[in-house]
């Protein structure tokens, strides 16, 4: 692919995280014609984990940061070429006699005959009171980045699945103290990381808690915790960081009128990646399905990628 090549792009894949460059690697050594695009105001939340365990074949662990890294490597080496920019919507184009689609990112476009959407999912946000005004100054959705900001300090972590549970044995590195709320008595996480977290004794948990305000002046000093089912007393918990793990919204706003979701936004696809859009193909962590992890993604990548192929032979004639 050259710079001034007006030909459609064979395939787009909007997302550069474990999915969405598992699908470069894969179309492009297809030898498809691949754009990788990855948004400039969101980054693959992986790239946030410090250390991914489960990651088959690396036995040592690995970064977030270090895993996409190299998949950005292999993904150039067999000829994908990447774009940094925010697709805020997917239409219909007819392409050179081709049913194919364009892709709008601000004042830019992308033509494509194919796409895989592979633009995984944000924090969900808790609505407590506050919790707006201290983001940047207390309130964080990234223990990697801020953690060390909390050095011999106390912080809270909200939630009680594997992020929270992951980030809330990371900051015992540098807190003084983590309490993690959650609004049941027990643990979503995995078995494996409650043992760590029972085990570590700088954490302690405030059971069956929901956060009702996030307390401070131009910091975070506390939150006001109280009881889940709305019956007994509120209470404040001092704590200068409030990280913030209570599940994730797919990144799906820009496919909402072509392909199809579930309640919660997620895209339905197929064994094969298919969405309910011909042409359209989506990968990883945005997709309806019960198990979100890396490994996941990357297969879901690999087949999109190769479902995307199929359909850019058929609709070229070049099928065997
Ligand atoms: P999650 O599994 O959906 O857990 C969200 C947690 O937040 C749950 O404990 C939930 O409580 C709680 N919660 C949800 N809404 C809340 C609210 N409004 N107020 C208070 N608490 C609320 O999300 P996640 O932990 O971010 O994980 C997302 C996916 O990534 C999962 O598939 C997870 O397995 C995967 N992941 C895996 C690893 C790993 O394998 N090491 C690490 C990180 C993430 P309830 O329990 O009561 O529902």
């Amino acid at each position: 692919m050259t710079d001034n090549d007006t030909q459609p792009l064979d395939v787009a894949i909007i997302g550069g995280g474990p999915a969405g460059l598992t699908a470069g690697i894969y179309a492009s050594r297809a030898g498809l014609k691949t754009l990788i695009i990855e948004g400039s105001t969101v980054t693959s939340q992986i790239t946030m984990t410090d250390l991914i365990e489960n990651f088959p074949g690396v036995p040592e662990g690995t970064s977030g940061f270090d895993l996409v890294e190299s998949f950005r490597k292999q993904a150039l080496s067999f000829g994908a070429r990447t774009a940094t920019a925010d697709v805020s919507a997917v239409r219909k184009k007819s392409l050179g006699g081709f049913e194919g689609w364009e892709l709008v990112c601000g004042g830019k476009t992308f033509d494509a005959l194919a796409v895989v959407v592979a633009t995984g999912s944000a924090w969900r946000r808790l609505g407590a009171e506050g919790e707006e005004r201290f983001i940047g100054r207390g309130v964080s959705f990234c223990a990697t980045c801020d953690g060390p900001l909390y050095r011999n300090r106390e912080v809270v972590v909200v939630g009680g699945g594997n992020s929270a549970i992951q980030e809330a044995l990371f900051l015992t590195h540098f807190a003084s103290k983590v309490t993690v709320i959650h609004r049941r008595d027990r643990l979503r996480a995995d078995d494996v990381l409650q043992k760590r977290a029972f085990a570590n004794p700088k954490i302690e948990f405030a059971w069956s808690s929901v956060v009702k305000e996030i307390r401070g002046g131009d910091l975070v000093e506390g939150v006001t915790i109280a009881p889940a089912g709305g019956e007994g007393k509120e209470r404040v918990l001092p704590a200068e960081g409030v990280f913030i793990f209570v599940g994730l919204t797919p990144n799906t706003a820009m496919v909402t009128d072509v392909v199809a979701r579930d309640a919660q936004g997620y895209i339905t696809a197929d064994a094969d990646m298919k969405t309910s859009a011909a042409g359209i193909f989506a990968a990883g962590d945005c997709i309806h399905k019960t198990l979100h992890q890396v490994v996941t993604a990357c297969g879901d990548g690999a087949t999109a990628a190769y479902s995307a192929q199929l359909y850019v032979e058929a609709l070229k004639g070049e099928s065997y």
